[in-house]
């Protein structure tokens, strides 16, 4: 069966996005630890982020890095951290993550209750933040 992101990526389930090429989608999580928390993917369904090929490894962290640039500009932060964490959704996804002191990456902090309003304002911000 296909995973919650492979329909995110098929627009089966909506989504914030932020960026897509042919090996990469970028969108929003749905329940932020910070303003701006956006999870990056390989569009091929693989569990574990370290199971990549090298090739496609490599290339998620430079599609991340257009991402992370973005995210840097579009919303206040010091810096953008990223993380391979999580258990819960079998698709390898690279947490993007802006914080402004290094306790805002914890995973057991509360999440942010953001509405579709806020995340697609977020999401547009980012989007024209990219390739700039
Ligand atoms: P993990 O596998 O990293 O524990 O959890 C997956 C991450 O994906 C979580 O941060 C969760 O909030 C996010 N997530 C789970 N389901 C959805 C969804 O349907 N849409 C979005 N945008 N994010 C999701």
């Amino acid at each position: 069966m296909a995973s919650i992101f492979t329909k995110i990526v098929q627009g089966e389930i909506p989504c914030h996005k932020i960026a897509e090429n042919d090996n990469y989608f970028a969108f929003l999580d749905i329940n932020p630890l910070t303003e701006g928390h956006t999870l990056v993917i390989p569009k091929k369904e693989v569990d574990y982020m370290f199971d990549l090929d090298d090739e496609l490894l490599a290339g998620l962290h430079v599609f991340a890095k257009k991402v992370a640039r973005a995210l840097q500009k579009a919303v206040p932060c010091v810096r953008v951290g990223s993380c391979v964490m999580g258990l819960e959704v079998p698709h390898a996804h690279l947490h993007l993550i802006p914080f402004q002191m290094m306790s805002d990456m914890s995973f057991t902090n509360p999440k942010l209750n953001l509405t579709q309003d806020q995340l697609a304002e977020i999401a547009a911000k980012v989007r024209n933040h990219l390739d700039q």
